[in-house]
């Protein structure tokens, strides 16, 4: 089949051939009919499939009805405590509003994702359990990669660290962390047990880091180091690091470099209130930084809708993005730079790739972030799952 008449990001009319779920010959747009098997775009652009790098399908309230924000304060211990009261209250499993959110991210054009699991000395491995649920049920149309994650923290939660550990043996891709030491208030403690469990079972590691400030950056060095030492450069991720965008340029770039050199990626989703990590600066010294949805309509946010066009309009808007080249940098954010760090390849749209786009009317790319227009078409290896914002499959 030919997907025909369609625009691609550099500008190019092109005629997409695929066949076997893959691009096997990008051609000129040409002036031959489409065929019955042929879909004609008519000069939508054409984009790769869009790539969440940090969601939490398990904590998502999606499908059912209003909860009201139950935090009593604005700390992060606040919103722990609110979303054990609002679990204790619910009755619908994860695994079912995990689904809804898949399917509304689907629909979105959200083909990868990347989602941390909360995992507890009173949750156990039940939420795991509740989203490998979900993996399954997706399999073979999106990727869901899946992190055993210290919501309550390792030292203050005992017993967590050795179910992190269980959580890996059973399918978890990586290992989480929590604020070292706003949290467990034990810097060395926290990065022993992870950095423990990543070394011994070969995992990469992505860690919330909300603490700001110096006391963030001592943590992120100290993150480094132990990449550094444990041999892990280019699988650990930084994720929120307000800390970088809460201390002076010369020291936010001074830990730029160091990052750099570690490998390690920074996500950001573009925060309502809090420091937001110098983007711009820290690509400039070559570090992978990318966006994820991070909370979706759960006990912590009750905003969000995991459709990632409009997470990287939000993140621009935060980051006072205005040309066209920033817009195009934070779709990459959502897109190339979020399927490097999900280590997805091939990604993009290139003769022998996989046949998955997302299908908008917009002219390039920063008219596609701005306007986040509805998705006319996602398509999943040469096979159209969503239509008009839908799924048809
Ligand atoms: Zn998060």
């Amino acid at each position: 089949m030919r997907l025909v008449n369609a625009s691609l990001p550099d500008g190019g009319g092109r005629d997409i051939e695929i066949a076997g779920g893959r691009i096997t010959a990008l051609l000129p747009a040409s002036a031959k009919p489409p065929s019955a098997d042929d879909i004609d775009l008519r000069g939508a652009l054409v984009l790769p499939p869009l790539v969440d790098g940090h969601i939490h399908l398990d904590k998502t309230l999606l499908g059912l009805p209003w909860v009201p924000n139950q935090a009593a304060g604005n700390q992060v211990t606040d919103r722990i405590e609110a979303e054990r009261r609002v679990r204790a209250a619910r009755t619908v499993p994860e695994s079912v509003t995990g689904a809804n959110l898949v399917r509304q991210v689907l629909a979105s054009g959200t083909l990868h994702m990347r989602s941390h699991v909360d995992i507890d000395n009173q949750l156990g491995l039940r939420n795991l359990h509740e989203i490998l649920k979900v993996r399954e049920q997706f399999r073979g149309t999106a990727t869901i990669q899946i992190v055993a994650f210290p919501q309550s923290g390792i030292l203050r939660s005992p017993g967590t660290a050795d179910l992190l550990d269980a959580a890996i043996a059973e399918g978890a891709d990586l290992l989480g962390g929590l604020d070292p030491v706003g949290i467990d208030g034990d810097l060395d403690g926290h990065l022993d047990a992870i950095f423990g469990i990543a070394e011994r079972r070969g995992v990469g590691l992505d860690l919330h880091l909300h603490d700001a400030g110096e006391s963030g950056i001592v943590q992120i060095r100290a993150i480094a180091e132990r990449t550094r030492a444990t041999g892990l450069p280019g699988k650990v991720t930084v994720s929120h690091a307000f800390a970088l965008g809460s201390v002076s340029t010369d020291l936010a770039a001074r830990t730029a470099d160091l990052l750099a050199e570690t490998g390690i990626a920074i996500m950001s989703h573009g925060p309502g209130s809090a420091a937001m990590p110098p983007l711009k600066l820290l690509r400039e010294h070559g570090v992978t930084v990318f966006g994820g949805s991070d909370n979706i309509r759960d006990a912590w946010s009750p905003f969000g809708n995991g459709d990632m066009l409009e997470r990287a309009m939000m993140i621009g808007y935060r980051a006072n993005f205005r040309h066209d080249a920033e817009l195009a940098f934070a779709f990459d954010m959502v897109t190339a730079a979020a399927a490097r760090v999900l280590g997805l390849a091939p990604y993009g749209i290139a003769v022998g790739g996989p046949a998955d786009f997302v299908v908008v009317e917009a002219a390039t790319l920063a008219e596609a972030v701005a306007a986040r227009p509805r998705r006319k078409l996602v398509i999943k290896a040469g096979r159209p799952i969503a239509r008009d914002g839908a799924l048809v499959f």
